[in-house]
């Protein structure tokens, strides 16, 4: 087989659930791929290390991998005292 007989890849059916779910989580949250003034994934309490770039959500509406230039209306401030635990949502 040549390097002209192999198909281009494309989405699989898989691909196309799997965006319809993740879809959904871009409309409830009103998730964004930038951030919204100064608020930001990697500023946020949810975000499980600011420290990099692309990390956990553990909002209990995202539960995904999120971008920390991203940002979603359920955004909250890292307390000062990081014992302080975020209001109940
Ligand atoms: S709650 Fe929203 S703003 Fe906060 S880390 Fe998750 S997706 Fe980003």
């Amino acid at each position: 087989m040549s390097y002209e007989d192999i198909p281009p890849p494309e989405p699989k059916p898989i691909d196309e659930t799997n965006w319809m779910v993740l879809k959904g989580f871009m409309e409830r949250a009103v998730l964004r791929g930038q951030p919204h003034g100064d608020e930001k994934c990697d500023n946020c309490i949810y975000y499980l290390d600011p420290d990099e770039s692309l990390h956990y959500c553990w909002h209990p509406q995202i539960r995904i991998l999120v971008g920390g230039e991203w940002w979603c209306q359920w955004w909250e401030p890292i307390p000062a005292d990081e014992n302080e635990a975020p209001a109940a949502s």
